[in-house]
């Protein structure tokens, strides 16, 4: 897998254009006054970098290339660079100003359970802080070390654990190793006939183990489940040995600890082994496009179709702005494309009485074999059609599939225009889904003008649930020049529009974790007693403070007792 830019989303080489989609630069020059025909900014070229000399004591390296190997043991400034953050908004702005304090002293990367578990106790016996690194794609701060930290910190890149170890088709369960990527994960299934089905959008850059430590969800959530859904047995590399969860489809054995490591971002150990579901490649796989005429009738009928006995594999809508966006990121169309869709907005306007700008577009996915799909694709047109909404084929779908993954790349492009664009996602009960939207929406716009600047926010549902669904909204804004540090700025509208989930009954994320980017809402989510159990746990595992020290809660580093620095944890 080739690294990350270590300045932005992606691979180097590979941007977001604007050149064939000619309505985008006239709908982001009226909704947020930007000129986006050229460049404003630039990260800072590498070579001008500060990075800070790494401190590694030599008995500490030799100890590391004792356990992996020297050719696995790096203290490059580029590599180290690009395991010093993940991919937040605050990450990636501070990497191009070249903002570097903390980064990595050494990047290891084991091979095996063996060498991870030498790297750990050689780590703790030099009272070290140990960072697990995934793909690196976090966006809540999770993998960067703390500003003042002076211990050693060694970054571990899970990435040479990749490999599907079996498959156990009666369970329909797989053995895989927790440094595998998302793209050869799937290769490695599908050559056998299945598929593990999570596909989040960072799927091209994030690992089996990264999923699993941040509880994260896939567009296909609703046939395939969340990460928690999927994971069944663990093996995870921790201070006190190896622990070992088994894979057994429920257990009555206390709390449970399956759930502990789900979520524990580094906390608790370094996970090398799951054991997921997975399931046999469908047959017949279609995402359609539908409208709605507003977003109240689009997440109704996301709520009936949860209700109802039906079950697609994807269920997204997308709010008016949000649609109004999508279409003014569609590319050039030929005359025949443009006749069609004149033909379809005169048709929704005089016959269906649609407002066009309160329309919302949204996808619904479908999975299984032929005959499964029609009779989904049936029972949910009836729904659609209840609730005012329909069909536009399977087109529009098929290019959001196809799409999906270059996404990520648009905010690099605002971001080289001087404009801060990111996501805020939360989850609420259906009961409490339409104040969490208007209050979200409001506190956005509200930190807008407080600021004095143009934004614009839009959101999407994009996984539903039994009793209720995700929100995801994206936000962007040209921070005002004599408003003072943009990041500063940032904070007042992230924060409002975070604040507002929690006001109103939903939790600070659905799926992007805690980190540090969200831990300030973490006792209004958990309550105290929730807070002070999570660092009972953390401390109780990793009693040192070693182990991705200040993510979730505060970290309380303890210290080693003198004399026991260059012995093996027990
Ligand atoms: C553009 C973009 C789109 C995104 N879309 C989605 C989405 O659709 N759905 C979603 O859920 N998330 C999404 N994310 C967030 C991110 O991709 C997820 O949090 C992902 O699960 C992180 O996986 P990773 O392998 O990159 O982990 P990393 O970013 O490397 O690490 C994340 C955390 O997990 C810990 N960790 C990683 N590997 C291990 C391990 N083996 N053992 C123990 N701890 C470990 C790290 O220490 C860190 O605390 C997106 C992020 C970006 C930037």
């Amino acid at each position: 897998m080739a690294a990350m830019k270590w300045w932005g989303w992606g691979e180097e080489g590979v941007a977001f254009s604007h050149e064939d989609k000619p309505g985008l630069g006239p709908y982001i020059a009226e909704n947020l006054g930007l000129d986006i025909s050229r460049p404003t900014e630039t990260p800072k070229a590498f070579a001008a970098l500060d990075v800070p000399e790494p401190v590694l004591a030599d008995p500490l390296r030799a100890t590391l290339e004792e356990a992996v190997g020297a050719g696995h043991v790096s203290t490059e400034p580029h590599d180290r660079v690009v395991h010093a953050r993940g991919k937040s908004l605050r990450d990636l702005v501070r990497q191009r100003r070249g903002d570097l304090p903390r980064v990595p002293d050494v990047v290891v990367r084991p091979g095996s359970e063996e060498e991870v578990t030498a790297v750990l106790q050689a780590a703790l016996a030099a009272d070290a802080v140990v960072i697990a690194f995934g793909g690196g794609s976090s966006i809540s701060g999770s993998l960067e070390a703390e500003a003042g930290e002076e211990r050693t910190i060694v970054s571990v890149d899970m990435g040479r654990l990749d490999r599907v170890l079996g498959i156990d088709a009666a369970s329909r369960t797989a053995r895989v190793q927790a440094g595998v990527f998302g793209p050869h994960l799937e290769e490695q299934l599908s050559r056998q006939g299945w598929t593990f089905g999570h596909l989040p959008d960072s799927f091209t850059h994030s690992t089996l183990g990264g999923w699993i430590a941040t509880r994260s969800s896939g567009m296909q959530s609703d046939r395939y489940g969340d990460i928690a859904d999927l994971t069944r047995g663990l093996r995870v590399v921790t201070p006190s040995g190896t622990l070992v969860t088994r894979p057994v489809p429920s257990a009555s054995t206390g709390p449970s600890l399956r759930e502990m490591v789900l979520g524990s971002e580094g906390r608790l150990g370094l996970i090398t082994e799951a054991t997921v579901h997975v399931q046999r490649v469908p047959d017949s796989r279609v995402i359609l496009g539908y409208l709605f005429p507003g977003f109240a009738a689009g997440l109704a009928a996301m709520q009936e179709i949860a209700a109802a006995e039906v079950a697609p594999s994807i269920t997204r809508v997308s709010d008016a702005p949000e649609t109004r966006f999508s279409f003014a990121t569609r590319k050039r169309s030929s005359p025949v494309d443009k006749l069609k869709s004149k033909a379809l907005t005169t048709f929704l306007e005089r016959r269906k009485g649609f407002d066009l700008g309160a329309m919302c577009l949204s996808f619904i996915g479908y999975e299984g074999t032929g005959e499964h799909v029609k009779v989904q694709r049936k029972a949910v047109g009836r729904i659609v059609a209840r609730h005012g909404g329909l069909c536009i084929g399977a087109s529009p779908g098929e290019l959001y599939d196809q799409k999906k993954f270059d996404t990520p790349y648009i905010r690099d492009f605002l971001l080289d225009r001087g404009c801060l664009a990111d996501v805020s996602e939360t989850a609420a009960s259906w009961s409490q889904l339409d104040p969490v939207y208007t209050a979200a929406r409001g506190a956005a716009h509200g930190a807008f003008a407080e600021l004095g600047v143009r934004g614009y926010v839009m959101c999407h549902l994009s996984h539903s649930y039994h009793s209720g669904a995700c929100l995801y909204f994206t936000f962007a804004f040209m921070p005002a020049p004599g408003g003072g540090d943009a990041l500063e700025q940032y904070d007042v509208v992230k924060g409002a529009v975070q604040q507002a989930f929690v006001d109103n009954g939903a939790t600070l994320s659905h799926h992007h974790a805690v980190g540090t980017e969200h831990a300030q809402w973490l006792e209004q989510d958990v309550s105290a007693p929730g807070v002070a159990l999570l660092q009972a746990l953390f401390e109780g595992a990793d009693p040192q403070g070693n182990l991705n020290p200040g993510k979730i809660v505060g970290a309380r580093h303890v210290g080693v007792p003198a004399g026991n620095h260059t012995g093996s944890p027990e």
